[in-house]
Parts: structure tokens; C-alpha cells; sequence
């Protein structure tokens, strides 16, 4: 295999790729929907309830609507995980690596579609929405190859007259419960990861974005991963979610999600119900309260250019987000009108159009939940710009900015999860840093300043799991930065990283007297 390298982003300046990219967004909102059934044991199953996936732009389109697993379509799912669960285990890594090469192949021939179709079902904008589909292709190509050495015998010491090996088993079947905001990228990552060290999966998807969690499950067949390793069953989380979560079947638990679920996930699963023989293992990677701290040295204009980025790229739904700006007295007065103008600048639309740069956010409970959050910002901080919803049916949160935040605020401790910052004003880098560790997350950081004391300082105080020196604090690369977050900020696993694998298989250590 070559060495691993990131994929390249579409360059959307060059001839066409506009004009592809949208006419694969027209084409996908004049088609009228598809129905998508779940996938059990390689078998398309329809059901007599479905879910609804709309168009955050333009909600009254329905992009899909998809068939909605109970408990016995769950059921069968398990037996059909287990039965194909023999055979899956014990192919050799290379083949089941030749599956995700495969499957990446087939996501770059289809990265325009796949886009547009980002784009329709949660609302991303071309450049969102590619580098979605870029970092799902990076994670199979970098799991393909990481799994190689993993699966191989591991390094030893041999006792006298013995001959000593460990090597890694997978843990069995799994359930995998990935988030909508990167929906093809965390999805991708979460499933083949588990399904490459050989494991076998239910896949519920969220119930945001089912349909392109069905394009998943078709890319990974066509690229030819047999019947029963990876099985489709999209459903209520509360309902065939916890359901699965408590199964005395599943061996192990791959969630991405919000704090309050992975922690009612955690606490379930940590119950031994009869007939299970195991410890469930859990990933819970969770939200963030993440801060971008600007020191007085700080180059102003990279710092306010990285905090605009992170706190309004793809409207704030990242868990990456900047959603805390902690400036020191020094340079306050200086930043804060730049964030605005920045803001100001910025354009809000619906995802598909050329000109947007924020799109809409996800759905309506999660408009509701924002501008709750933003009539609370009012009595919290001082309100400089957004605070309103655009008219028209999309789900469209202006940016919003508040300054002088408390550091105990509630804008400034829970994860709003939309277009919303907070600044909050401190001493110097103590006190920033004090501030930017005093929530119960732990994710992602970033501190802009030229000292190299001060930014050595930052490196040993700033306790999170993700930390950026002079650059935003969202877009993680895979391979370059692996990816995830301490305390509340889930069990940092770090995706994108070889290490990651680990969470999937259990060693076995065998001796032999020679
Ligand atoms: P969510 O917690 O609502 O749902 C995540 C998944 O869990 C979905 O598939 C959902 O259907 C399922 N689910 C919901 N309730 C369940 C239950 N009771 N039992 C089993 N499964 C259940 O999260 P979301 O709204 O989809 O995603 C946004 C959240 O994800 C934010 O908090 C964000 O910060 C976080 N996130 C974290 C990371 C990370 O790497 N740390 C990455 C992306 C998103």
C-alpha cells in the first residue's frame, strides 16, 4: 500500500465544479423521494413505520423516508451479526482492509453526489460538505492500513524454553450510534473501524441523516463486505437504541453523540443483564465547550479570522466549535469589533446557494433549542450581533455573538451546539486558562499568541484533548490529529489516530513450553 496522505479537498475556483456540484443538488431535490428500507443479514427489510429525512433549507422537501427498525427487526439483526461474525473474524486483516480500499475508491468516484447529498438531508455547504466526504474516504484509507500491523504478532519478551505470542482478537458483534453533524465522515470512521479489526455491526444511524447512512451500507457491499457484518437499522434511539444498548448480545458500544445520551449509554450498558458473559466495552465520544483563548501578542487578525471560522462554520454544529472567545484585557477592546465585522460579513442562506456561508441548522427542535439559548445570552452578556432567525421556511440562526460572559454563565458552560459565541474577558493567560478549563468538557482548544513561554505554559495547563497553537480549533485531520476529548468530552478515544483500533479488539497472550 502507499504510505497514507490526506485526501485532497475539491478546489471549487476551478472550470465546473460549481456547476457539478449543483446540478447534483438539483437533481437530487427534483427526484422524488426514496423510500430505504434496513439491511438484515444482506436482506432489504421494510417496515410499516418509517422516518422522515427533510431538508433543513427548504423543510417542506422530504429527501427520504426510510424504514424504522422495532425490536424484532433489531432481533434479527443480532442473530444475523453473530451468524456472520465466524467467518468475518477470521479472514485475514489484508482482505478485510481490501474491503474499506474498496469502499474508498468507490466514495471517490462519488464525491460530488455524496456532497450534494450532505448538502440536502443536514445542510451543509459545498466546502462543509466535501470535506465531510474527504475525511470518510481518509478514515478507511487510514484504518485500512493501521489495522495491518495491529493484527500482526505484537512485540514480546520469549521466557526460557517458551515461545511467546499476543496477538488481538476482535471483541465480537457491536452497535454502532454515530451523530448527524459529519454524517458521512463519523459514521464511516465509527462502523469501519470495528468492522476492519473484525467485528461485525448494527448500524443505527441518526435519525437526521438516515439516507446518507444508507449510502454507507451500499458503498461498503458494492465494495464487497458479506452479507450480516454490517446491518442496518435505522430506529428511535430511545427506543431500539436503548434497547440494543442493554442486549445481553452486544459485545461493545461505538457512540458519538451528546453528553446526557453517552452518559445514560454508559451507565446502562455497565449493567451485566442475565445471559451476558462479558464487560460491554463503550466509546462515548462526546460534546464541547471549546474556548480559543488570544493572548496580548496575539497576530489579532489570524486569531479573529480562526474564531469566526470555528464558531460559524457549518452554523456552530461541530463539537470542535468555538464557542467561548477568552481575550485578555489587553487586546479585548481591539479583537471584539473585529469578530463583529467578520461576522457581519458573513453570508446566510441555504446550504445549496453559492454565495452562503452559513446554512441552516439542523432541524427545528434544534432551531428551538438555539434561540433559547440566545434569549438566555441576553440576560447573561452583552448582545453585538445575530440573536435572530432569518425569515422563510429554512431553519436559518443568524451568528450570534455575546461579550462580557461570565466565566459561569450558562452560555458559557453547556453546549449550545449552534451559531453562538460567547466572549468572555480575562487577566492575562492564568486567568484564560483557568476560565477555559472550568467547564466539565474537555475537547478541543486553541491559544493564539507570539510568547513562547506563554504558549509552552498553554501546552501543559490547557486540558483538552485536541489543542491548537496559533490555527482554529475545529477541522481535525485524519492521521495528522487524532481526535477526542477528555472529562465530559467522552473516553478519548482518538479517531483518525492508529490507536483507535484498540478500542475494538482485545489481546490474547499464548505460551507454548518448547
Ligand atoms: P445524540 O446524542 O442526540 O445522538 C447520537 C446517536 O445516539 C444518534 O444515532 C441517536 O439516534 C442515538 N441515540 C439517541 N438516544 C439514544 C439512546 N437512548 N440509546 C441509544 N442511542 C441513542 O447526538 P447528536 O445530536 O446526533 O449529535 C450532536 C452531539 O454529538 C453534540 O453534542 C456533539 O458535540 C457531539 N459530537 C461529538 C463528537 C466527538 O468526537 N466528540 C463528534 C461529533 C459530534
Amino acid at each position: 500500500m502507499e504510505p497514507f496522505r490526506n485526501e485532497p479537498l475539491v478546489d471549487f475556483t476551478r472550470p465546473g465544479a460549481h456547476e457539478r456540484f449543483e446540478a447534483e443538488v438539483e437533481a437530487l431535490r427534483r427526484r422524488p423521494p426514496e423510500h430505504l428500507p434496513l439491511v438484515v443479514g444482506g436482506r432489504r427489510v421494510t417496515t410499516s413505520e418509517s422516518l422522515v429525512s427533510l431538508n433543513p433549507s427548504h423543510p417542506s422537501e422530504t429527501v427520504a423516508t426510510v424504514a424504522r427498525a422495532g425490536i424484532a427487526e433489531a432481533e434479527a439483526a443480532l442473530d444475523a451479526a453473530e451468524r456472520a461474525l465466524p467467518a468475518w473474524s477470521h479472514l485475514p486483516a489484508t482482505a478485510r482492509a481490501a474491503v474499506l480500499l474498496r469502499a474508498a475508491g468507490i466514495m471517490r468516484r462519488e464525491r460530488t453526489r455524496l456532497s450534494a447529498l450532505e448538502c440536502v438531508e443536514v445542510g451543509k455547504p459545498r466546502g462543509e460538505a466535501d470535506a465531510d466526504v474527504a475525511e470518510a474516504i481518509d478514515f478507511l484509507e487510514f484504518y485500512a492500513r493501521a489495522v495491518i500491523p495491529l493484527s500482526g504478532p505484537q512485540e514480546v519478551h520469549s521466557a526460557p524454553q517458551e515461545l511467546n505470542e499476543l496477538r488481538h482478537l476482535p471483541l465480537g458483534v457491536g452497535l454502532i450510534l454515530p451523530p448527524w453533524n459529519f454524517p458521512l465522515a463519523i459514521l464511516t470512521g465509527m462502523a469501519s473501524a470495528a468492522i476492519v479489526t473484525g467485528n461485525t455491526v448494527l448500524l443505527k444511524p441518526s435519525s437526521v441523516t438516515p439516507a446518507i447512512g444508507w449510502r454507507y451500507v451500499e458503498i461498503m457491499e458494492a465494495a464487497g463486505l458479506p452479507p450480516g457484518v454490517l446491518n442496518f437499522v435505522p430506529g428511535s434511539g430511545s427506543e431500539i437504541g436503548a434497547h440494543l444498548v442493554q442486549s445481553p448480545r452486544v459485545r461493545f458500544i461505538s457512540f458519538t453523540g451528546s453528553r446526557d445520551v453517552g452518559l445514560k449509554i454508559n451507565e446502562r450498558a455497565a449493567r451485566t443483564p442475565p445471559g451476558q458473559r462479558w464487560i460491554k466495552r463503550v466509546v462515548a465520544e462526546m460534546g464541547g465547550k471549546d474556548a480559543i483563548v488570544v493572548l496580548e501578542d496575539a497576530d489579532l487578525t489570524a486569531a479573529a479570522e480562526a474564531i469566526v471560522v470555528s464558531a460559524f462554520g457549518f452554523s456552530g454544529q461541530k463539537c470542535s466549535a468555538c464557542s467561548r472567545a477568552i481575550v485578555v484585557e489587553a487586546v479585548y477592546d481591539r479583537l471584539v469589533p473585529e469578530l463583529v465585522r467578520r461576522t457581519l460579513n458573513l453570508v446566510i442562506g441555504p446550504a445549496e446557494a453559492r454565495s452562503t456561508d452559513v446554512g441552516p441548522v439542523s432541524d427545528a427542535a434544534a432551531m428551538e433549542k438555539i434561540l433559547g439559548y440566545i434569549d438566555l445570552g441576553k440576560g447573561e452578556g452583552r448582545l453585538l450581533c445575530g440573536g435572530r432567525r432569518l425569515d422563510g421556511e429554512g431553519y436559518l440562526v443568524e451568528p450570534t455573538i455575546f461579550a462580557d460572559v461570565e466565566p459561569r454563565a450558562r452560555i458559557a458552560q453547556e453546549e449550545i451546539f449552534g451559531p453562538v459565541l460567547a466572549v468572555l474577558r480575562a487577566r492575562d493567560l492564568d486567568e484564560a486558562l483557568e476560565i477555559a478549563n472550568d467547564t466539565v468538557y474537555g475537547l478541543t482548544g486553541a491559544v493564539f499568541g507570539r510568547s513562547r513561554p506563554a504558549l509552552e505554559h498553554a501546552r501543559e495547563r490547557f486540558h483538552v484533548g485536541n489543542l491548537y497553537i496559533n490555527r482554529k480549533c475545529t477541522g481535525a485531520l485524519v492521521g495528522a490529529h487524532p481526535f477526542g476529548g477528555f472529562n465530559l468530552s467522552g473516553t478519548d478515544a482518538k479517531a483518525g489516530g492508529a490507536d483507535y483500533l484498540r478500542a475494538f479488539v482485545q489481546a490474547q497472550s499464548i505460551a507454548e513450553r518448547v
